[in-house]
């Protein structure tokens, strides 16, 4: 009587374990593809500009998708949503005081990332000069990228210009760290030297919330990742505009964070673990500083990322015809030759950027990782050069094409085969050439 009950016992292990092995393939089809660009880039999404309701509702929607794929969530996060602060930094008042002197107000700057300090003759202050005859805008440039408590004393022939840089420093900052430690103060003063130095500077710091949203597919090799990533923010609604002024950014990047959905579905339906980790990610403000992909690369380390394939506005027909695609950057890794090889006999081809001078490589989230030199690259189809709708208000689900569009996500999937079993791996940028 044992005897059959154990090879029943066997007959259903071995068939769940088959169940599971032959999982379903996703098919990546145009009607899933236009249900999800179309949803992102809905009026009720209203632009998914930061620290609105709108790009919180993409948020939500983007980690439904995620949970739908089946992903993992990134190392030690209970959630797909990785939030974190950003500091916005209003100038309130300050005054300073030098060799008993009151300096008026309206000749003076201060640049710091906090609530502000009191500088009462301190030992560390590091004073500095701008003289009529040096070059006020590369000493001041010098002058930022140090550290520590700068007084700089500007020759009053700067000042038409110290005014303008005074006017953009009045308007604020935003910052992704609090940094008490290092500020700068600028006056216009004939001054050569301190012997003594009274500052107060307050600015009022306000803290706000923002939100990428990532998830992951766990590799054989866990600290070797291929990166899929775009932003799902946007510009939102301009108070004020005359006619159509909700700017849904259905190219800008709703088309970009769809792929990244599909992907993500794609390659977790593989049934079988990959050899390297995937790694999905939706960048919050890309279109307002970067601070998302900022902040997601400070998460993890950098050498681990074997790629990144940065999907930016591939909702209409590039210049070299149907079925194409381009990579920026092209010549600063081997990542787009890799892409080229591996499509090669499919009726889709990948280009170098056609439009260098627009230095596109440094205006999305790849640039960020590729400082820190990962092979990131962004993969994108839109004409720039002459395409009516970008950062404008008529980027609209209307004008994609989302045959095109099914098309591309299907050759970056099959693109990426290579990086994701291990047998590619493209050289790494050299972040000492990039700006
Ligand atoms: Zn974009």
């Amino acid at each position: 009587m044992k005897k059959p009950i154990l090879s029943l016992i066997t007959f259903f292990i071995v068939s769940s374990l088959s169940f599971t092995s032959c999982q379903t393939p996703y098919e990546i089809t145009q009607d899933e593809v236009t249900r999800v660009v179309s949803t992102l880039a809905s009026d009720e999404m209203e632009g998914r500009m930061i620290f609105t309701p709108g790009i919180e509702k993409a948020s939500q929607f983007i980690q439904e998708e995620f949970k739908k794929a089946g992903l993992e969530y990134l190392e030690e996060m209970d959630s797909y949503n990785q939030q974190f602060n950003i500091y916005s930094i209003a100038p309130e008042s300050m005054a300073a005081t030098l060799n008993g002197k009151a300096i008026d107000a309206a000749d003076m700057m201060a640049m710091s990332n906090s609530e502000g300090f009191d500088w009462t003759n301190v030992a560390d202050l590091n004073v500095r000069t701008i003289g009529a005859k040096d070059n006020f805008q590369s000493a001041y440039n010098e002058i930022r990228r140090g550290t520590g408590k700068n007084l700089v004393l500007v020759n009053p022939a700067h000042k038409d210009i110290f005014n303008r840089y005074k006017g953009f420093s009045s308007r604020g900052s935003r910052v992704v760290a609090l940094d008490p430690d290092n500020a700068t103060v600028m006056v216009i003063s004939d001054l050569t030297a301190v012997s003594s130095v009274d500052i107060e500077v307050q600015n009022t710091v306000t803290t706000q919330s923002l939100s990428n949203v990532t998830g992951k597919i766990t590799g054989n090799r866990t600290n070797e990742i291929v990166l899929f990533g775009a932003h799902y923010d946007h510009l939102g609604i301009r108070e004020g505009m005359e006619g159509d002024n909700l700017f849904n950014g259905a190219n800008d990047d709703a088309s970009g964070t769809t792929a990244v959905i599909e992907l993500a579905k794609y390659f977790a339906a593989s049934g079988k673990k990959p050899e390297r980790t995937i790694v999905f990610v939706a960048f919050t403000a890309e279109e307002s500083g970067g601070y998302g992909s900022r902040h997601f690369s400070e998460q993890l380390n950098p050498d681990e990322i074997v790629a990144m394939f940065n999907i930016e506005m591939i909702g209409k027909g590039a210049k070299e015809g149907p079925n194409t695609a381009w990579i920026t950057g092209f010549e600063k890794s081997s990542f787009g030759k890799l892409l080229q090889d591996a499509v090669e006999g499919t009726e889709y081809t990948f280009y170098p950027d056609p439009y260098p001078t627009q230095n596109l490589f440094y205006r999305s989230d790849n640039a960020t990782l590729a400082r820190l030199g990962v092979p990131a690259h962004s993969i994108s189809t839109t004409q720039i050069d002459i395409d009516q709708d970008y950062h404008k208000a008529s980027d609209e689900v209307s004008t994609l094409d989302m045959a095109h569009m099914t098309n591309t996500i299907k050759a970056i999937a099959k693109a990426a085969e290579g990086m994701i079993s291990g047998e590619q791996t493209p050289t790494r940028v050299d972040p000492t050439g990039l700006r």
